[in-house]
């Protein structure tokens, strides 16, 4: 197996790395923010819970997100791999990852942070939101969902570099360069 942690704030470009490392290596996309907004579209009991939270760009409670996570998970037992994005986002949840991990006999091979400048942030987002019109990336929200990253998330980092798990990508350039980057880091796992 081969199980991997995707981090960066919005617009990184998680999502379009994820899909490169998805069709390389096979892997299962969890992706905890395209989870809540499906609840939230189909109007969900979870969805219902969950709305208000993630319309003001602030994050869901612990409890709630493992659960959602640890049964998408259990919905995949054939997977060759997992890739979490936008989970962990506590060092609760990261822990919580850990032992569903162990549980199922494997563990989290490699940590990537796609580095990226807020301005650089700010300017995707932009462009992104002309494309998609996502509520959630309305400019009150997106600061908040921003600040969110920088304030909260990036706190979860030091968890996994302090295991030295973690590795740091630069997030600024072309698509295939930085894909290069993530399959570098990656190969040496699956070799
Ligand atoms: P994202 O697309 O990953 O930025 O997630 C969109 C929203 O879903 C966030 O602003 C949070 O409200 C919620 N969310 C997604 N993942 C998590 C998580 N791991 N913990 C708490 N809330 C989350």
């Amino acid at each position: 197996m081969l199980n991997i942690v995707i981090f960066g704030p919005p617009g990184a470009g998680k999502g379009t790395q994820s899909e490169k490392m998805i069709e390389k290596y096979n892997l299962c996309h969890i992706s905890t923010g395209d989870l809540f907004r499906w609840h939230t579209k189909n109007d969900t009991e979870l969805g219902k819970r969950v709305k208000e939270i993630m319309d003001n760009g602030e994050l869901v409670s612990d409890d709630i997100t493992i659960a959602m996570l640890r049964e998408e998970v259990e919905k995949n037992p054939q997977a060759s791999g997992f890739l979490f994005d936008g989970f962990p986002r506590t060092v609760a949840q990261a822990e919580a990852l850990d032992a569903l991990m162990k549980s199922l006999d494997t563990e989290i091979h490699s940590v990537i942070e796609l580095k990226v400048t807020e301005e650089e942030v700010r300017k995707r987002i932009a462009k992104r939101k002309e494309l998609e019109g996502r509520v959630d990336d309305a400019d009150d929200k997106l600061d908040r969902r921003i600040k969110e990253y920088f304030d909260k998330t990036v706190h979860v980092l030091p968890f996994y570099d302090g295991q030295g798990r973690l590795s740091t990508v630069n997030g600024l350039g072309e698509i295939h360069a930085i894909f290069a980057s993530i399959e570098s880091l990656l190969d040496e796992h699956v070799a």
